[in-house]
């Protein structure tokens, strides 16, 4: 069984109000991190080794260690909860049950970097859940843990939440801070990173839920106990949202040192494959990472299990392997289309395009156009090739990630399953009625 350190307390009922949670240990990290130096804070976070639970996985503490200092300029931490990649609601679980962790994680990072004013800033579609942060700040408010010299410390910190109008690019951090300026949510060049240039041109430190969360039992047990669950550089504990043809979808927490196989079929996790059927392919790490056939998800290319952490999944680079991404773990039966499939996030991605740039506005119509022509059966075989052609264009050619994230499922669709866009396009007739996966298996 993984160690909780996030979930631990999710089951207490009323965990989600603020005597609960303190009744129950909650804002002792607070308490004692209040008690150390910002950079003995730091330290900890950095020993932790905790990586970004947003997707990119970039090391927390070194992207703290970036943020600027000049003098006389307010500092901000936004946390970012525009969790929108579909497969992924690992962050909504969070605040929806346990916005008080947020709240304390979010303590404690704004006392490490400085921020007396930080912002949670949550997709529109999350629409009740602001008034649940927000109770849970005038909460903690009235506990003397926000607000002004906060438990006689001299330190203040206000959090404000901000709702997202709904598009998917606000979750780029730059977008982010544009959107939360009151501008339309274009992704900005970079450099200059927030770190340096962010919210209002102040250094400011953008991180997921999750990852500020996780801050709290880092400080709690402290960084190097942190860094002593899981594996290599996958330390510390991962929530993974769990959906698509299983028996159990849902949010888990895992301590990374579990197989694929074990995830996808114990009763511990996912409980199988739905109606006792096979399993064809996942997608682990939300929409955006590259889908992974079921023999390669199970087995490394040397044959040795696949794990659930960072290094495993992307065992094998980008040719055989994919990625931890935001932990949302999508599940493919063996009756599920690939092309179809791929075509339907072609068109997400094509509808969430800023269009700042052209590889990602034009290429994404362009792929989708072409996937919805196959999947009717009315591709030729070239257009694969057309196909591939316009995802390497649109690949490192764009100014945020989301034209990679395009181009990524795209890409790994072809490798791994040609045969199946070849299948519909030598089978008009049968494309329409039938897939790849029920004639072929
Ligand atoms: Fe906008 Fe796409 Fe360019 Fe990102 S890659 S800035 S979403 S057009």
């Amino acid at each position: 069984m993984s160690k909780k350190l996030l979930l631990k307390n999710a089951h207490i009922e009323g965990i989600r109000y603020f005597e609960t949670y303190r009744k129950n240990g909650g804002y002792e990290a607070a308490e004692k991190a209040l008690k150390m130096t910002p950079d003995e804070i730091l330290e900890e976070v950095k020993a932790s080794g905790l990586r970004g639970r947003g997707g990119a996985g970039f090391p927390t503490g070194m992207k703290w260690s970036f943020l600027a200092k000049p003098e006389g300029v307010p500092r901000h931490l936004v946390v970012n909860a525009d969790e929108s990649e579909p497969g992924t609601f690992k962050d909504r679980y969070l605040m929806e049950f346990l916005p008080h962790l947020l709240i304390e994680g979010m303590l404690i990072s704004s006392y490490c970097l400085g921020s007396n004013v930080s912002y949670i800033y949550i997709r529109g579609e999350y629409s009740w859940i602001p008034d649940i942060l927000e109770e849970a700040i005038e909460e903690a408010k009235a506990a003397g843990f926000l607000g002004k010299n906060i438990l006689g410390t001299g330190f203040d910190c206000e959090i404000y939440v901000q709702r997202g109008g709904g598009a998917y690019i606000c979750g780029e951090e730059t977008a982010l801070l544009e959107s939360l300026e009151g501008k339309r949510g274009n992704p900005r060049l970079k450099p200059p990173f927030p770190a340096v240039k962010g919210l209002w041109e102040r250094p400011t430190v953008v991180n997921n839920v999750e990852s500020i969360a996780a801050v709290v039992p880092i400080i709690e047990i402290t960084g190097a106990e942190y860094a002593k669950i899981g594996v290599g550089r996958s330390t510390g504990t991962k929530l993974i949202s769990a959906c698509g043809n299983i028996n159990k979808p849902g949010v888990y927490e895992i301590d990374m040192t579990i197989t694929v196989e074990e995830f996808i079929y114990s009763e511990e996790y996912c409980g199988g494959i739905k109606d006792g059927k096979r399993l064809k392919a996942c997608i682990p790490g939300g929409s955006s990472v590259p889908i992974v056939p079921a023999n390669l998800l199970l087995k490394t290319v040397n044959g040795e299990p696949r794990y659930m952490n960072y290094e495993s999944l992307a065992d094998g680079g980008f040719a055989t392997g994919t990625m931890m991404g935001s932990g949302g773990f999508i599940v493919l039966d063996e009756d599920q289309c690939i092309v179809e499939h791929t075509m339907t996030l072609a068109r997400f991605y094509n509808h969430e395009s800023c269009g700042q740039c052209t590889p990602c506005r034009e290429g994404t119509g362009w792929m989708y156009k072409i996937l919805k022509k196959i999947e009717k059966g009315e591709g030729k075989m070239e257009d694969i090739d057309l196909l591939w052609d316009i995802q390497r264009k649109i690949e490192g050619n764009t100014i945020c990630p989301l034209g990679d994230a395009a181009a990524w499922p795209v890409a790994a669709a072809i490798r791994h399953f040609r045969d199946e866009f070849e299948w519909h396009i030598k089978n008009p007739e049968l494309s329409q009625t039938q897939n790849y996966g029920l004639a072929h298996y």
